[in-house]
């Protein structure tokens, strides 16, 4: 790094230090770059990295062939090593995705069909008898039983890739929000707000802002508009469960449009919480709204009807970075480097939703392609 009036000079800036950045960020240190992770806000994943389901999702899911399918599968094999290997707290559960009446079965032979094109080969067709005898409380006519779905302490997570960020040599600049940025001759110059506001130059640039990323880009001079998505914003809220968690297991039930369904997952303390439901907002409000308890009641009860009255209790909520709106099929990630958008060394983050933090370190690796394609 090299500094000179005001102004400093790096071979890579990442926006934004959520578990993708993060990764982003370690993947371009350990290839030997110069790195310094510019985040707006006052900690590393304060943003969707810390307001989801923690969970390593299997990539059962995604349409064949999919970002989504590739790096789901990909990423979670190598997350479950890295756990390992950092010591990073997380749980192989298993979870089980319900059928609660005839009209479903067949949803579940598609996701067990779908599962086996992505590589998600063990899977297994639950009867009604074979999934109670997992889980008793259990209501349901056929399930599918994933071994391969855990959860995760997120932020352990990300405390650890900063950990190996910084031991090879990268950097992490707080309350340095980007506020623009230009091509130049070889790179681009940023323009750095926060108390300390400055000029960097740098030779790539990696836009991992989540539900800012659209924004972000729209601040780069020198990238043509139509290589930046429309910014959705998708709300998910989150219950908690008071009494003893009713499963062992994580519990899902068949997908709905725009999520994964209210299914009930377990913190790594065993408690039981419930969500994330779908709602499209205009703005990041993260207030639960106690109303919603209701629709809750109703999803829950269709697969565990002993759910008591007065028991649920509004506990967070997280925001879904869609490039895809209400009724559009669901868009892949997106990943847009200079093949895409034709400037060099520059390499947006778009629409990184679930399974994004299962995926995250197979995501770094594709970006560090991106930027030598
Ligand atoms: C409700 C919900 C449930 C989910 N459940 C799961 C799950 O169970 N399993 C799974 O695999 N995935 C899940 N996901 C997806 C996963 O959480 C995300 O894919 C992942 O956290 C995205 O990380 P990120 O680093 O891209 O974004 P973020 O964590 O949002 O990080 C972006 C960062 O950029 C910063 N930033 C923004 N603008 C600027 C700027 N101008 N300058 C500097 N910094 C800036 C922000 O402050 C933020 O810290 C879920 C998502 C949601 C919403």
């Amino acid at each position: 790094m090299s500094a000179g009036q005001g102004s400093v000079d790096i071979d890579c800036v990442v926006v934004g230090a959520g578990v993708v950045g993060l990764a982003v960020a370690w993947a371009l240190a350990l290839s030997g770059r110069e790195v310094i992770v510019l985040e707006a806000g006052e900690g590393i994943g304060t943003g969707i990295s810390s307001r989801n389901s923690e969970v390593i999702h299997a990539g059962i899911y995604y349409p064949s062939g999919s970002l989504k399918a590739q790096l789901c599968v990909e990423g979670k094999h190598r997350l479950y090593a890295y756990c390992d290997e950092r010591g990073i707290s997380h749980q192989r559960l298993g979870k089980l995705i319900v059928a609660t009446d005839d009209a479903q079965r067949s949803a579940l032979q598609g996701l067990l069909e779908q599962g086996l094109r992505n590589g998600v080969d063990d899977l297994q067709w639950l009867d009604a008898a074979q999934a109670q005898q997992l889980e008793p409380a259990l209501s349901c006519v056929a399930a599918l039983w994933s071994p391969s779905t855990g959860i995760i302490d997120s932020h352990g997570l990300m405390l650890a890739l900063q950990g190996d960020l910084v031991a090879c040599g990268g950097s992490l600049a707080l309350h340095s929000p980007l506020l623009s940025a230009r091509c130049i001759d070889q790179g681009f110059e940023l323009h750095v707000g926060g108390s300390e506001p400055m000029t960097l130059s740098c030779r790539e640039l990696i836009n991992c802002a989540g539900l800012s990323a659209p924004e972000v880009a729209s601040r780069i001079a020198g990238l043509p508009a139509q290589h930046i998505p429309p910014a959705w914003l998708c709300k998910g809220s989150y219950f908690s469960f008071s009494g003893r968690a009713p499963f062992r297991h994580l519990v899902y039930p068949a997908p709905e449009s725009a999520g994964l369904g209210v299914h009930m997952t377990l913190d790594l303390g065993g408690q039981a919480r419930f969500g994330p439901d779908v709602e499209w907002v205009d703005a990041q409000d993260y207030r639960v709204d106690p109303a919603r308890a209701d629709g809750f009641y109703a999803a829950i009860r269709r697969y565990w009807p002993g759910l008591p009255d007065n028991s649920l209790q509004p506990a967070y909520s997280g925001i879904r970075p869609k490039i895809s709106g209400p009724g559009e099929p669901a868009a892949d990630f997106r990943i847009s480097g200079p093949v895409e958008h034709g400037v060099a060394g520059l390499v947006n983050l778009f629409g990184i939703e679930s399974p994004g933090l299962t995926s995250c370190l197979a995501l770094a690796e594709r970006v560090l392609d991106a930027l030598t394609r």
